[in-house]
């Protein structure tokens, strides 16, 4: 099963609102902060922009439905049932902390630096500004997040993932952005079950067999019991 997944919360989704922390409602235009070019004109923006993220992820917690995508993976290893792949394009960690195993970050994360001269991607905390790779000692640190034009990551474990689903689940995504816009019909291509879970319809929800409006705080513990049930 692949699950791909909320952005309903402080730190989440695509950009935008990826970008967007509730004590600062998006005072920088995306270009700035979430391109190389915006990068390369003004670094120190960009590494504050992020390391203010960063030290914001201590200051919120996983929500209901973090946790109960949780539990379904536990449950459904633990009785054979199946994996969970749960495929995000949040930056944040609070799938991680709330206990999934493995999951894949295709817009990177907040938790790593990327070493653009060794490509090493350390776990960090504090800043990326003018700090030294703990690898190859290159001061060439930048932070760990895809940025508008650049590929997305662990598509080489997604794709392959999305070839033998039987149920695939979408939590709270526009449908806007690609690829991940594409799993569905993937997905649906693969005869799956498809599920949508969001507060609004998105662009494609013709291709979801079950769609379901609402906040996923609400909806994902529902569906996971549901599953859990079945
Ligand atoms: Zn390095």
């Amino acid at each position: 099963m692949v699950a791909v997944e909320p952005r309903e919360h402080a730190l989440g989704g695509d950009a935008p609102d990826a970008l967007r922390v509730p004590d600062d409602p998006g005072a920088h235009r995306v270009e700035e902060v979430a391109s190389p070019e915006g990068f390369a004109a003004d670094p120190d923006l960009v590494h504050d922009f992020y390391d203010a993220r960063r030290a914001a992820l201590d200051r919120v917690e996983p929500n209901a439905a973090h946790r109960a995508l949780a539990l379904l993976e536990r449950r459904w290893r633990d009785e054979d049932r199946g994996d969970v792949v749960l495929v995000t394009q949040n930056v944040d960690d609070l799938h991680d902390r709330a206990g999934s195993s493995d999951v894949l970050h295709m817009h990177g994360t907040l938790r790593t630096a990327w070493c653009v001269a060794c490509d090493a991607h350390p776990e960090w905390t504090g800043s990326t500004n003018g700090a030294a790779c703990p690898g190859c000692g290159a001061v060439a640190l930048r932070p760990d997040v895809v940025w508008f034009g650049e590929v997305p990551r662990h598509l080489d474990r997604i794709e392959p993932a999305l070839r033998r689903v039987d149920v695939f689940v979408s939590v709270g995504t526009s449908g806007a952005v690609h690829p991940a816009a594409s799993f569905v019909q993937y997905a649906l291509s693969r005869r799956a079950h498809t599920v949508e879970l969001n507060l609004a319809p998105s662009e494609g929800s013709w291709l979801f067999r079950d769609s379901r409006l609402g906040p996923a705080t609400r909806l994902v513990p529902t569906w996971v019991e549901e599953m859990l049930d079945r």
